[in-house]
């Protein structure tokens, strides 16, 4: 059993980042909103693109006004009006002005402009009230900026603001990362489709659905391959076909210690290198993590052909539109995929995704460093927190905001982690670090939060 932060950094270093040119793609602008930039952009305008005016006022030139005031003001005569998008006409002499509008270009000449609010006019003339500052409210050309400077870094998240910057810069098509491809399966002979009549003894595939939920968050592509029987050649063909489809194959279930032998022997069969059996976590202990490297032929075809199935309950046309709906244009020719065999019970599971699996995803989508780990924020508790202190423990609640500080509400009803019905409406995991037994109300705590995956 290791701790949380050395799975952490093990799992961190298994993967290989998608290559920003044989994992990427070309997409439309509105397209690629909330995908990952593959590659820095570069522009060939600048920004402002000319001198323009940052209010509606006169351009004058600031010699002319630099002593007036109030008692003493200085009378122009108005030469030209510069709408938004027209060319000025003349140029500003001395003496001179022009009326000018937010974002119009500036005229020759002038070098400064005086809102609107200290002058008067009348007819051809402008009478300035006050002294403006040298250069006020003009918006030099490349003042924001510089053609040919790197405009956005590659591993940008692309959201509304990316998405106006690169409209700005007539990038009609932008190049981002795919998506990366994580399969789902479900091992257990107790569970049932979500369609399927409940007979006694028998629960409902519901980690399927919160972990396809996870991955769409954080960006990827689910594949759901459904329940597969504890049987060992039965998971066997199922991990062998996921293999050879995705980027990262998430098993639930199946990895208690009772299971785990053939667990064991199954990835070592598939040619798998276990790097991870146990993690010192509450919940999610048994949490194990696999590398496979890619093999040209595919593990599927090779399994398939003993005739096994991998299905345990006719989910066969489920399984066919998951494959389907898979982004199959790009082939998987990075080094290794990687295997998660997390938890069956419902909460571990999903635990073990926001701790373990989705910084994994996080740097395999081409986000930066920065953005890999999960967001830790302080809080305050307003109840008691207890564990037994031999695991770090994620304890799950509510994060609100009071007056700007965060303060922590577990959730009420049972903390077991079979217990799916309380996780609803949560937002974040509270952490009593391995040692510590009981946390009192109103002290600091880390939560981390969930659900977030969106933002980088
Ligand atoms: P296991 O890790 O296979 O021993 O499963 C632990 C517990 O989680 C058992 O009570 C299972 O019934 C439950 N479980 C396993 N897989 C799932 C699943 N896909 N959805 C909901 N509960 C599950
Ligand atoms: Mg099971």
């Amino acid at each position: 059993m290791i701790p949380v932060e050395q799975a952490e950094t093990i799992i961190l270093s298994l993967v290989q980042p998608l290559d920003v040119e044989r994992d990427s793609e070309m997409l439309p602008l509105l397209e690629a909103r909330g995908r990952i930039l593959a590659g820095s952009v570069t522009s060939d305008l600048d920004f402002p693109h000319w001198d323009n005016s940052a209010m509606d006022g006169y351009a004058v030139r600031y010699a002319d006004v630099q002593a007036c005031s109030a008692e003493s003001p200085v009378t122009l005569a108005v030469i030209e009006t510069i709408p938004a998008g027209y060319q000025p006409q003349c140029v500003v002499e001395a003496g001179q002005a022009a009326r000018i509008l937010t974002g119009s270009v500036m005229p020759a000449g002038a070098d400064t402009i005086v809102i609107q609010e200290e002058t008067q006019r009348d007819g051809d003339q402008v009478t300035i009230l006050a002294a403006p500052q040298p250069q006020a409210f003009v918006r030099k050309r490349a003042a924001f900026y510089q053609s040919g400077q790197p405009l956005l870094s590659s591993g940008l998240r692309l959201q509304a603001p990316e998405m106006a910057v690169l409209a700005a810069a007539q990038c009609a098509q932008v190049k981002v990362y795919r998506q990366p491809r994580v399969t789902i399966l479900s091992t257990g002979d107790e569970l049932v489709s979500i369609d399927q009549p409940l007979q006694s003894g028998e629960i409902v595939d519901s980690n399927q659905y919160a972990l396809a939920s996870l991955i769409t968050q954080a960006g990827a592509i689910p594949i759901r391959l459904g329940v597969v029987r504890d049987e060992p050649e039965a998971l066997k063909q199922a991990i062998a076909i996921a293999l050879d489809q995705s980027d990262i194959v998430l098993s639930s279930g199946g990895v208690s210690v009772g299971d785990y032998d053939y667990v064991e022997d199954i990835l070592a069969e598939l040619g798998g290198n276990i790097h991870i059996r146990a993690v010192a976590v509450k919940p999610g202990k048994p949490l194990t993590v696999a590398t496979f490297e890619q093999k040209a032929e595919g593990r599927g075809q090779e399994a398939e052909g003993r005739g096994q199935r991998a299905e345990g309950r006719g989910q066969e046309a489920e399984k066919a539109r998951a494959l389907e709906s898979a982004d199959s244009r790009f082939p998987l020719s990075k080094a290794a995929t990687l295997y998660f065999g997390l938890p069956g019970n419902p909460v571990s599971a999903l635990v073990t995704f926001c701790r373990f699996v989705e910084p994994a995803l996080r740097k395999l989508s081409g986000l930066p460093e920065r953005a890999w780990k999960p967001t830790f924020v302080r809080a305050k508790t307003q109840v008691d927190l207890r564990s037994n202190g031999k695991r770090e423990s994620y304890l799950w609640g509510h994060l609100d905001l009071a007056d700007g500080l965060y303060e922590f509400a577990l959730a009420g009803g049972s903390h077991s982690s079979g217990n799916l019905i309380n996780l609803a409406g949560t937002n974040g995991l509270a952490v009593v670090p391995i040692g510590k037994t009981h946390i009192s109300s109103g002290e600091s705590i880390y939560v981390m939060q969930i659900g977030r995956s969106l933002q980088s």
